[in-house]
């Protein structure tokens, strides 16, 4: 596009030096004027023999006006027709430049004009304007799986479905990959009118794209910011570039509520976009500096009383939040694509950690179902075991029954590999995933952890509908031969009424809150259990603490 505009310019140019030659051709007629107006009469008297011949030297500089002449209007006639083309030539560029050229519609650069002098007719015709975010849900899945050409016959059906529902005089502009943007204005008394376009706007996109015989589903989010009182956050005129800015922020918040919604814009969105930025950020350094580190949760023999094993729990020491739970940055780290890199680090600390713990004792790591899609997955673990000459027998993976929904086949292979390495798997969360009994019957499980929910229930007053689940699991895991781990065991009675239905083993904070390295060291040194020491207390541990400190002090 760069290289049109500049040979416009230099053609322009050139048009520039053809006038020039136009004004050297109008000296050219006033000077035929002149001669002309001696020679022509002398030649006429010539030929009527009335007197001499004009002087041959004017006669030639006549010639040489008309030859003149004629050139120049011959150049001149050229150089309309040229500026002529070039006229449309820009014209063309122009519109190209304005347009998404695989959609055919406004492009990110146009829609900020075009919606502004939307905005500007609305206002003189009291009316309001909505500015309408669409992002496709999941799109890159399609692309990956489908291949761009079908990506792209999605982008396009996607526009023209638009394209059929909005009113006339609406725009709509793809500003970029997945994400459209339609500007309509409508009158304030019927803002529902501006619900009923989103919704309508969101079932038409969500009909299947048949492409080759195939099917493609895909659905929208959207955000909607209108000029209207009800976007309060602005504090000045509400422009096309703020539209654009808040509405992104309500689509947004429709992809963190699930999908396939719509929101309008409000300004506490706002903050929590803010928050969210701070907390990636803070994840990333965290990640860097290696703020995140392993904790540990003792597991214990029920009737022996005896602890058998650790399961790994992943904390953030952040310097400026103190100590962060899984439950705030472990899906951030999803969604970022850092999971993988997070995981890896913590389950090393984890194995070397655990490399100076009694032998007997396991240690459980809890596995985000990202991770079961990496193929090499597998390979990964073995290498970390053989680095720090970990027994594959002592080390336990954690996977929830939301797993198995996302690709049984995936998950099925990844655990025979693990397993084929010594590995042992567990199924977390048993009861919440709603995991059928072929699932169970076809998965090789080592173990099943029955979620903290039932187990809290038997203390909870709901202990007769509690102990039924229980009992049933327990049955389950007989008759499929799976040992069961009971976890959120919060009291003695919740203890006494778990021993009685059977050989388990348990966790949960009646045996104590979840304790950092240094704290399991002191435990299993009180208990002999300790195989070396190391010479000083580490650096992380003296961070840990001012971290609580300083924590405390701020709570306090
Ligand atoms: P989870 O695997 O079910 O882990 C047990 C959670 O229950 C832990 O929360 C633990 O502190 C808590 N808990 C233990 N005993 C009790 C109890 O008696 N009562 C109650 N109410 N809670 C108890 P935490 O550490 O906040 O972890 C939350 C979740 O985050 C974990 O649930 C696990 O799914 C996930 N998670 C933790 N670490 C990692 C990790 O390294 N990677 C991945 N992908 N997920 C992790
Ligand atoms: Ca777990
Ligand atoms: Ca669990």
């Amino acid at each position: 596009m760069t290289e049109k505009i500049a040979e416009l310019k230099s053609r322009r140019q050139e048009a520039g030096r053809d006038f020039i030659a136009l004004g050297i051709i109008a000296s050219a007629i006033l000077m035929f004027v002149g001669i002309g107006g001696k020679v022509l009469p002398e030649i006429f008297r010539n030929w009527l023999e009335m007197g001499p011949g004009p002087d041959p030297m004017l006669v030639n500089a006549l010639l040489l006006n008309i030859a003149l002449i004629i050139f120049g209007w011959r150049r001149y006639s050229d150089l309309l027709a040229e500026l002529e083309q070039h006229q449309i030539a820009e014209e063309n560029a122009r519109a190209l430049a304005e347009t998404d050229m695989l959609t055919n519609c406004l492009n990110r650069r146009s829609i900020t004009p075009e919606t502004d002098s939307l905005i500007n007719q609305a206002n003189g015709a009291g009316k309001h304007v909505a500015f309408v975010m669409l992002d496709l849900d999941n799109f890159k899945q399609v692309n990956d799986c489908n291949g761009h050409q079908i990506g792209d016959l999605v982008l396009q059906t996607t526009a023209q479905r638009i394209k059929d529902i909005l009113p006339g005089g609406s725009l709509l502009a793809r500003l970029g990959g997945d994400e459209f943007a339609c500007v309509v204005s409508f009158d304030p008394s019927h803002q529902g009118s501006v619900d009923q376009l989103v919704n309508r706007l969101i079932d038409a996109v969500s009909r299947p794209v048949l492409t080759g015989g195939q099917e493609v589903e895909i659905t929208i989010s959207a955000g909607i910011a209108t000029t209207g009182a009800n976007t309060s956050a602005a504090t000045g005129a509400l422009d096309a570039k703020c539209l654009l800015h808040y509405a992104d922020i309500a689509m947004y918040h429709a992809k963190k509520q699930g999908r396939n919604r719509y929101f309008w814009f409000e300004t506490g969105m706002e903050h929590q976009l803010r928050l969210r930025n701070d907390l990636e950020a803070g994840i990333r350094k965290g990640l860097t500096n290696g703020e995140f580190i392993p904790y540990y949760e003792q597991q214990i023999d029920l009737h022996s009383g005896e602890l058998v094993g650790f399961e790994m729990l992943a904390r953030w020491v952040s310097p400026e939040l103190g100590i962060v739970n899984p439950d705030i940055f472990i899906p951030i780290a999803e969604e970022l694509g850092l999971i993988g890199d997070l995981s890896g680090k913590l389950i090393e600390q984890a194995l070397s950690d655990a490399s100076q713990w009694d032998p007997a004792i396991t240690v459980s790591v809890n596995i985000s179902p990202i991770e079961l899609r990496d193929p090499w997955f597998a390979q990964k673990m073995l290498k970390l075991l053989v680095k720090h000459n970990f027994p594959a027998r002592r080390l336990e993976i954690e996977i929830t029954e939301t797993c198995l929904h996302e690709n049984l086949g995936l998950v099925r292979t990844m655990i025979t590999s693990l397993r084929n390495q010594g590995i042992r798997i567990s199924l977390d969360d048993f009861g919440t995933g709603y995991s059928s009994l072929s699932q169970l019957q076809s998965l090789p499980f080592d173990r099943l952890k029955i979620d903290r929910s039932f187990v809290g229930d038997l203390a909870h007053g709901k202990g007769d509908s509690g102990s039924k689940i229980i009992d049933a699991i327990i049955a389950l895991g007989d008759g499929l031969s799976i040992p069961i781990t009971a976890e959120g065991i919060e009291d003695e009675a919740t203890l006494e009424r778990l021993k009685k239905m059977g050989p388990l083993k348990g966790q949960g904070y009646h045996y104590g809150l979840p304790e950092s390295a240094e704290e399991v060291r002191a435990r299993l040194t009180r208990l002999g259990r300790y195989r070396t020491f190391p010479p000083e207390g580490s650096a992380m541990q003296a961070r840990i603490e001012e971290t609580k400190h300083t924590a405390g002090r701020r709570n306090g």
